[in-house]
């Protein structure tokens, strides 16, 4: 665990300690020029010797001649003029990543910045310290064997802040989208016999101390429903399916909610139509966007946010058995449609089916957000650096790419259509749950969800490629669970619905 604070002044003199100072793409004047001491003309000279130009997030890593701090690391942010708060979140992380790599035991962030940087000085400071906080992240409970000298070092990060006060109120609510965030990791990397439906579904209550109401709805409340769409893929499993519903309420009373809703296959071996056992053990965290759902109305609860928000997910284990639904079962839907099975391993879009169809229908919302690791395809399509947006709202579509720009969580728009529609059309019931072949499986995926969101303004995201990530793509993040999202969703709600 690593404490992350604010100082007037870097820590004092410490055999084990670095400081972070940043420096723009001239790279010729190092700021904070104080905190370095007389290391100054050193760094000078390491900085031309390297070569080193200040480009974002590239990082030059020196010993101190004077000792103390043990080590100077200086990061690039690219041009000043375009130096803005997700900059300074990345650089912040960046330079935990460098002390973390330097096995020192404290770091002191100087938020002293180059000329030309517009971002204000305390909103500056408290996104270096939201990018630190992201990035000291670890899922390390399992490991008990780790030698002395392999454990992370870093105990203790401070900013040096002038104006503390107008910092730490900056960043109270960054801590709390963080700490969201880390809970949504949590959730991700624990492995399947550790969450499945019933365990993710206490994980959700408790949001009840934020003052989210929780619902679980079980097996039998949700045949009720007529839910055979989601109850169809739990069915092989003995771990019960579960339908959770929470409700923010932080808006104006009787206001519509936004929506969100999220996939959440605790495990998924693909059922009947197994998958390959090379990679399996990643099915894991098949329940991503239940995860980030989740994260999000934690994080709009834990910042008091002024809207009011649902989140529901669907939580189901998909697994091979006597009971297991096979390839050719038709299913009814809560909507009433019937779907044939072709493939049992596109069961994310039998869970979101209903679970998009109940949330449309019991809270009649101004919206619905839904993410899914949903498809390879989408993979094959964009690769693990972007997530693929499906909307039938160029407004809503263009809110969420704005946030995904301004967060350092980028989609990229992907096609819907009547051409695609028409591929999921089947012989003998409404609809199949797979497309034709290997052409368009994220659009084909996509189509299906739309045929059960009633024309409500909808985005869809496919996170299949962003959810994890197996080396650091997104700098905020270590290693493994992403967190993808919750900062989206977080910074969607913030710009255009708390105003
Ligand atoms: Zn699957």
């Amino acid at each position: 665990m690593i404490t992350i604070s604010f100082n007037a002044k870097p820590a004092s003199a410490s055999k084990s300690a670095a400081i972070a100072v940043f420096v723009g793409d001239d790279a010729s004047a190092v700021h904070a020029k104080e905190s370095l001491g007389n290391a100054g003309a050193y760094v000078a000279q390491a900085i031309a010797a390297a070569e080193f130009k200040g480009g974002k997030n590239a990082t030059l890593t020196l010993l101190n001649p004077n000792k103390s701090p043990s080590h100077l690391i200086i990061i690039g942010l690219g041009k000043a003029a375009d130096v803005n708060a997700l900059t300074l979140e990345e650089a912040g992380a960046t330079a935990v990543a460098a002390a973390l790599a330097a096995k020192v035991a404290h770091l002191d962030i100087a938020s002293a910045l180059p000329k030309g940087v517009k971002v204000d000085t305390a909103v500056a400071a408290a996104r270096l310290a939201s990018g630190a906080k992201l990035r000291a992240y670890a899922f390390d409970k399992y490991k008990t064997k780790t030698k002395p000298e392999d454990k992370p070092k870093l105990k203790t990060v401070s900013v040096i802040a002038s104006a503390l006060d107008k910092a730490k109120k900056a960043y109270a609510p960054l801590a709390a989208i963080a700490d969201a965030v880390s809970f949504t990791r949590d959730i991700v990397s624990e492995p399947a016999n550790v969450i499945y439906p019933e365990t993710l579904a206490a994980e959700c209550k408790k949001l009840v101390k934020l003052g989210v109401k929780v619902e679980v709805l079980g097996e039998a409340a949700m045949k009720k429903l007529g839910m055979g769409a989601l109850l169809g893929v739990g069915q092989g499993s003995v771990r019960e399916s579960q339908l959770v519903i929470m409700q923010y309420n932080g808006g104006k009373k009787g206001a519509k909610p936004i929506a969100i809703v999220g996939k959440g296959v605790t495990f998924d071996t693909g059922g009947i139509s197994i998958k390959p056992s090379g990679g399996m053990e990643e099915m894991k965290w098949d329940m991503g966007g239940s995860a980030t759902t989740i994260g999000t109305i934690m994080a709009l609860a834990a910042r008091k946010a002024k809207v009011n928000a649902v989140g529901v997910v669907g939580l189901v284990e998909n697994m091979p058995d006597g009971n297991a639904q096979r390839p050719g079962d038709v299913v009814k839907s809560m909507s009433g449609q019937t779907i044939e099975v072709i493939n049992t391993d596109a069961e994310g879009r039998l869970v979101l089916a209903d679970a998009l169809w109940y949330t449309q229908s019991r809270f009649k919302p101004q919206c619905i957000v839904d993410l899914a690791t949903l498809t390879g395809a989408i993979i094959v399509c964009l690769g693990s650096w972007r997530a693929g947006l499906f909307s039938n709202n160029d407004k809503l579509a263009e809110q969420i790419a704005a946030s995904a720009k301004r967060v350092g969580e980028p989609v990229w728009r992907m096609p819907l259509g009547d051409e695609y529609d028409k591929m999921i059309n089947c012989d003998i019931a409404d609809m199949q749950n797979v497309g034709e072949g290997r052409e368009a499986g994220s659009t084909t995926a996509a189509q299906f969800l739309q045929r059960f969101v009633n024309n409500v303004p909808w985005v869809h995201l496919d996170i299949a490629g962003v959810a994890w990530q197996n080396k650091v793509r997104f700098p905020v993040a270590p290693k493994g669970a992403v967190g993808w999202g919750v900062r989206l969703l977080n910074d969607w709600v913030s710009e255009n619905y708390e105003g």
